[in-house]
């Protein structure tokens, strides 16, 4: 795999254009000048691969749309060493970037193909601190909780009560929410064990959150 001189550049005409759309974190946009997300896509969307939109990963899956990842990330507010958990693998680009922001990564994936897929590609292109669970991401990380952070990048319908006993007091939870095919984004502060600070924001298309690991072929 290779990135060349002119994938460097289609990537920062991508950085101006979602900073064109009001993302102004420097440190976020950094990751996205340097993480090549041509080499997390088919071969056969090299071409497009620095386009904002959405593309298939397999398995009726997508990789999140750059300004998706982005604008995520800034609300998610990483800082280094904080301990982050992201529910929905899928192609890795964001826990990639999560990691380059200097977050310690655990992030869980419930459909098989992806979960290896990402787990060994990964590490290969440098990402080897990353740590990947195939399992279902309503029940989240018990031995490893609490965490800071928790970014789910999948459409929740309701607020996983699990993820949020997962998030330290003062922790930080990013989750799109929305009962149809629009969620609206969300973030939580638990504030104490019993109180969620809530704010929302924008709405977004996700790939739905779905209930248990996949059942095997
Ligand atoms: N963060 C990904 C975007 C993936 S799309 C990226 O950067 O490419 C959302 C992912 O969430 C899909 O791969 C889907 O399989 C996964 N997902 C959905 N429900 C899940 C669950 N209960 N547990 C774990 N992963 C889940």
């Amino acid at each position: 795999m290779k990135d060349s001189y002119r994938h460097k550049g289609l990537r920062k005409k991508l950085v101006e254009s979602i900073s064109d759309r009001g993302i102004t974190d420097e440190r976020v946009l950094s990751a996205i000048a340097h993480i090549p997300r041509h080499f997390f896509l088919d071969k056969a969307f090299e071409e497009i691969a620095y386009e904002d939109r959405a593309f298939p990963i397999g398995n009726e899956q997508t990789i999140s749309q750059p300004y998706t990842v982005a604008y995520q990330t800034v609300l998610l507010d990483v800082q280094k060493r904080e301990k982050v958990l992201e529910i929905g693998t899928g192609s890795g680009y964001q826990a990639a970037v999560l990691s380059y922001l200097g977050a310690r990564v655990y992030t869980i994936e419930r459909q098989e193909d992806l979960y290896k897929k990402a787990s060994h590609f990964l590490p290969q292109i440098g990402f080897e601190g990353i740590r990947f669970y195939y399992r279902d991401g309503y029940k989240g990380l018990p031995e490893f909780a609490p965490f800071d952070k928790v970014l789910v990048t999948a459409g929740a319908k309701e607020i996983p009560q699990e993820l949020v006993r997962q998030l330290k007091i003062g922790g930080v939870m990013v989750i799109p929410v929305g009962k149809g095919d629009v969620q609206t984004m969300y973030r939580f502060v638990k504030q104490d064990d019993n109180t969620l600070i809530e704010e929302s924001f924008d709405d977004f298309r996700f790939v739905p959150f779905l209930n248990g690991k996949n059942p095997r072929q």
